[in-house]
């Protein structure tokens, strides 16, 4: 039997809300540890749903696995608790590390601080850590933190996404074929890319007679009194009608401790948006809920993000983000900014744009203490805007996750030079511009941002220096000029006239082409 909780001391946020700072991720590395070198929290009370294709994934970190028909159909808790997650689970609990997690086990191999601490540390985890060390690993246990993808239909086709979750990138691999990336070589077969997919069958059209979504209206109202975060993923979910579904039961059934999220790229139709608009402030006018979050995708900027999420209307993005912030009262935004090769060049503008909009809305209790008791005003707009968000400090985030898959977009195949020119400037601004509670509390980065990003430098400073040659490396890169040319070709743009600052690497890829 491992350590508890109760073991160790916590700092804390305020009373029940431990923080996440170093001591205690490495406190709670200690703990997990003291059950099994690979025992994670998050696989037991993290999951995502995707309900389209009929997946499921513990965290996000590991591929997803096909959620057994035959056990949906028996019981709609196994949209979470497939037999495939158990052993898993087992296997965590009999001190073994399972091969899904091989993203935290690289992490670590190097010594740093992988997720399994960061996740096991979150709010919707730390409370449970003594129950389940208790478990077989059998148990139908309630995700406390939950993400529903409720089908494709998407307006965008982003780079590193595809059929599964963006109806366009379907609609375009069904005209143009699947991708055949380094033809006429030996690697030919195992390049084809999106060749798994069968596209007139892999998802429930229009989500009629999905028993998926059936499983999941089974489910959901059993189950969302317990869930403290649910968020809504998509596709985009302000084009799905089972969004303002779960929007309106929600409104008919509160749950004022559930912290409601969706994601969303910001670009539906004029109508959509102001629907969406009207019923978030519904929803939070009527304290049906604890906090809403809208959560939405971006890491590099203007054109390059046009190119990199083609749909996209750079300019239209950054309007709603500010009118959003604007107009709805007590919730947040955060940027997910998805750490791939095509947001070097631009990712320092998207951190100088998140930190001008933290300026601006985040929650300041120095500034705010200096008016009331002082009555001094630094900056009357900022002043007033906080009058909107009393209860939220941090009401701009961001999030850095790093992409992995598809591996020709992993930023492990940049060069060192890349990395040096474009990711080192990015470590100093966001460190330069860090928040401080004795002073400017929340008006910058908070540690846990710039702390994904550091760990993101230090794995990409080893990878493209020690392996500037390394075969693997170097098959990517060649596979990153053929998906760029073809992509080119099918969407008519132009890569190098858009991101100049690849110029010399595109031409380090074409030489990898021509050697495969
Ligand atoms: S990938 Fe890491 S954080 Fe995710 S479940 Fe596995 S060990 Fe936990």
């Amino acid at each position: 039997m491992g350590n508890s909780t109760k073991d160790y001391e916590w700092e804390e946020y305020w009373p029940g809300w431990v923080k996440n700072c170093q001591p205690n991720v490495e406190q709670m590395k200690e703990l997990l540890n003291s059950t099994g070198p690979g025992f994670c929290l998050a696989k037991w009370n993290q999951v995502t749903i995707h309900l389209g294709t009929g997946l499921t994934h513990s965290c996000h970190h590991p591929i997803p696995h096909k959620i057994p028909l035959d056990e949906v159909l028996k019981n709609p808790h196994a949209l979470h608790n497939t037999s495939y997650k158990k052993k898993q689970r087992k296997e965590m609990l009999c001190g073994n590390k399972p091969a899904e997690c091989d993203y935290c086990w690289r992490i670590e191999d190097k010594d740093q601080l992988s997720d399994r601490f960061y996740k096991s540390l979150e709010p919707w985890s730390f409370d449970d850590h003594d129950t389940i060390t208790k478990y077989t690993g059998d148990e139908d246990v309630i995700p406390k933190y939950v993400e529903v993808s409720f089908g494709n239909t998407c307006n965008q086709k982003c780079i590193y996404c595809g059929p599964e979750f963006s109806s366009k990138w379907a609609e375009e691999l069904k005209r143009e074929g699947i991708f055949k990336l380094l033809k006429d070589t030996p690697k030919a077969d195992e390049n084809e890319y999106f060749s798994w997919i069968d596209l007139d069958n892999f998802l429930y059209k229009n989500n009629e007679n999905n028993p998926y979504i059936d499983a999941y209206w089974k489910w959901f109202p059993e189950v969302y009194k317990e869930i403290k975060y649910y968020r809504i993923t998509g596709g985009e979910p302000l084009l799905q009608k089972e969004t303002f579904k779960t929007i309106d039961f929600l409104i008919d059934n509160p749950n004022p401790n559930l912290d409601f999220s969706i994601n969303s790229n910001l670009s539906c139709p004029d109508e959509l948006w102001d629907k969406f608009l009207n019923k978030i402030l519904k929803l939070i006018e009527n304290k049906s809920i604890k906090k809403f979050t809208l959560y939405s995708s971006i890491e590099s900027y203007g054109p390059q993000a046009e190119y990199a999420r083609y749909g996209l209307d750079f300019e239209k993005f950054k309007t709603r983000a500010e009118q959003y912030l604007r107009t709805v009262s007590n919730a947040r935004i955060v940027f997910m900014s998805t750490f791939n090769i095509l947001a070097l060049p631009t990712f320092y503008n998207i951190l100088e744009w998140v930190n001008s909009l933290k300026r601006n809305f985040n929650y300041c209790h120095n500034y705010r203490r200096l008016k009331l008791d002082a009555d001094v005003n630094f900056d009357q707009d900022h002043v007033a805007i906080k009058e909107q968000n009393p209860d939220i400090p941090v009401v701009v985030g961001i999030d850095i996750p790093y992409l992995r898959g598809p591996e020709f977009l992993d930023c492990k195949i940049a060069t060192p030079e890349l990395i040096d020119t474009y990711l080192k400037p990015c470590m100093d601004y966001i460190y330069a511009n860090k928040e401080h509670q004795e002073w400017n509390a929340h008006l910058g980065f908070e540690e846990y941002e710039a702390s994904k990003l550091r760990r993101i430098y230090w794995d990409l400073v080893y990878t493209t220096h020690q392996q500037q040659q390394n075969p693997h490396i170097v098959t990517q890169r060649a596979v990153f000029y053929d998906y760029i040319n073809e992509i080119d070709r099918r969407r008519n743009t132009n890569f190098l006239e858009t991101f100049p600052e690849f110029d010399k690497f595109f031409g380090v890829c074409k030489k990898a082409r021509e050697n495969v």
